[in-house]
């Protein structure tokens, strides 16, 4: 997908996520729009909790631009199927909902499928209030960071976190191996 020039702040967006696509203009928006409405600066210390209503190409923005990372456990994933981001900072202790709203600008080729080229044109240009709903939301509790034990897996030997273990005829295992031995 050529674009032509991208902004500076989006090219290392591209590069953490592998391609430029729709779906990574959808996230590197909505990003700009909570960072905007959060008044994040640039500091290291920022105490951000970004929880994805989906897990598609978006959620990389949040990674990249937001340091909301899976692996640091304050990127939270929802399942709702929705591209929509809630960011909390917990210093301020203040979130926004950042919406999509902007389908409308999905323009249908002659083949009839979307434009995407066309799609991530309009991501990139299209002012802000016309892609997304912005509103302040309450602050929830931060998710809880248990460190738990691990328990070795009665049939392979793996180490499985405790809490990720089900019990099947009296043996501990892991979720792959119980779903094996009771298929
Ligand atoms: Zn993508
Ligand atoms: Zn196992």
């Amino acid at each position: 997908m050529d674009l032509g020039p991208l902004p500076e702040q989006l090219k290392p967006v591209v590069a953490f996520h592998g391609h430029l696509c729709p779906g990574l203009l959808i996230g590197y928006r909505a990003a700009q729009a909570a960072s905007q409405a959060l008044d994040l600066g640039k500091s290291e210390d920022e105490e951000l909790v970004t929880i994805a209503e989906n897990n598609s190409c978006s959620v990389d923005a949040f990674q990249q631009m937001l340091s909301t990372t899976f692996g640091k456990g304050n990127l939270i994933w929802r399942d709702f199927g929705k591209q929509a981001f809630t960011v909390i900072d917990r210093q301020k202790n203040r979130a926004v909902r950042v919406s999509f709203i902007g389908d409308r600008l999905k323009h249908k080729g002659p083949d009839g499928n979307v434009d995407r080229q066309a799609f991530a044109k309009e991501l990139l240009s299209a002012p802000q209030e016309s892609l997304f709903k912005v509103e302040e939301v309450a602050v929830e509790p931060p998710p809880e960071a248990v460190i738990e034990k691990s328990i070795t897996c009665a049939r392979c030997g793996e180490p499985t976190q405790a809490s990720r273990t089900v019990e099947l005829d009296g043996k501990l295992m892991c979720r792959p191996c119980a779903a094996e031995v009771s298929a």
